[in-house]
């Protein structure tokens, strides 16, 4: 389902890319942004649409790049750059998540200014808060390297910075900025927005936190090692993951290893993401535990807001997911 972008192919795109006339120039492709009203902001993935969008209010239109394509799976295009080349102000998450392509499409926009108001908000997440990838090590120490099934670049910090929401604050507090400072004779509304977005923020906090007080097992296995920031902040545990990379079915060994430390832990529960409610290895896992005698197992979707159908974009997407799958998990822990 996942796949990364390989160098070769990165490459033929990318000459793809810098070969064609920009489709946002030619007569007949359609203005990505016609109807459009205030600045242009185009981000990279849903989250960032949820949180520029409720800063900048009714002064931008916002635009993001992936939708249904998770952002594991994205592969730049012609017809994307074509989108950035009357964008105002371009963010992405950063963190090798998307800087890819990210990267790739602003230097095809045929959009010189844009590099100057493009922002890696990861960026503004202080070192002490950004937390290790785990497996990114895991995979060096077993390979001494990037094995043949592991053709993108790893980052040395969990990039799913989002997911966290003293980390989301932080990043609504940095984009409120740069609109600012592109924009400084709305700067006051800005500021407002963002103060009212990030009090819907803490009290999601709060009622997550609330949640998961009484719990006895706070713990649970993640699809791929994406919930760390959401397992610090609202105070639960996540195990090491069913994938070793995003996509990546589990071996037996690491299968049979994860099935030891759930009977060993009393751990019953299996967060899946939506859009690999099909793959079948939570349900392997699943039966074996039942196998091993652990009572109750359980699966659980949680989304980890990586892909969004577009017309489910609205302003209050971000929050309302979160709460969803505060939802989900508190019912299934124990
Ligand atoms: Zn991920």
């Amino acid at each position: 389902m996942f796949s990364f972008i390989r160098p070769p192919l990165l490459g033929y795109l990318l000459a793809a890319l810098a070969s064609m006339t920009m489709l946002g120039c030619t007569e007949n492709a359609k203005d990505p942004w016609e109807g459009a009203t205030g600045q242009k902001i185009m981000v990279s993935f849903p989250p960032l649409h949820s949180f520029v969008t409720n800063v900048a209010g009714e002064h931008a239109t916002v635009k993001v790049l992936l939708d249904n394509t998770g952002v594991h799976d994205y592969q730049p295009s012609p017809r994307d750059a074509s989108k950035l080349h009357k964008a105002d102000i371009f963010f992405y998450n950063g963190l090798e998540l998307d800087d890819t392509f990210a990267v790739a499409l602003l230097k095809n926009s045929a959009n010189p200014r844009l590099k100057e108001r493009t922002y890696a908000v990861g960026k503004c997440i202080p070192a002490d808060r950004l937390l290790k990838m785990a497996e990114h090590e895991h995979v060096h120490d077993e390979k001494g390297g990037h094995g043949a099934g592991c053709n993108h670049k790893h980052g040395e910090f969990d990039p799913h910075i989002w997911l966290g929401i003293p980390e989301a604050i932080l990043m609504v507090e940095f984009i409120r900025d740069r609109l600012k400072e592109n924009d400084p004779s709305h700067a006051a509304d800005y500021d407002l927005n963002a103060k009212n977005y990030i009090a819907k923020l803490k009290q999601l906090h709060a009622d997550g936190l609330a949640k998961f007080k009484g719990k006895e097992n706070k713990k649970f296995v993640p699809s791929h090692e994406s919930l760390s920031y959401f397992a610090r902040c609202f105070e639960v545990e996540a195990m090491k993951p069913l994938q070793r990379l995003p996509g990546e079915d589990p071996s037996s060994a690491r299968l049979q290893e994860i099935v030891k430390r759930c009977k060993d832990e009393g751990v019953r529960v299996i967060a899946v993401e939506p859009n690999q409610m099909t793959n079948s290895t939570a349900k392997v896992l699943l039966n074996e535990l039942k196998n091993k005698g652990v009572a109750d197992p359980q699966i659980v979707e949680i989304d980890v807001l990586e892909n969004a159908a577009q017309d489910d974009l609205k302003p209050d997407y971000y929050e309302r997911k979160l709460a969803e799958n505060l939802d989900k998990l508190s019912q299934v822990l124990k």
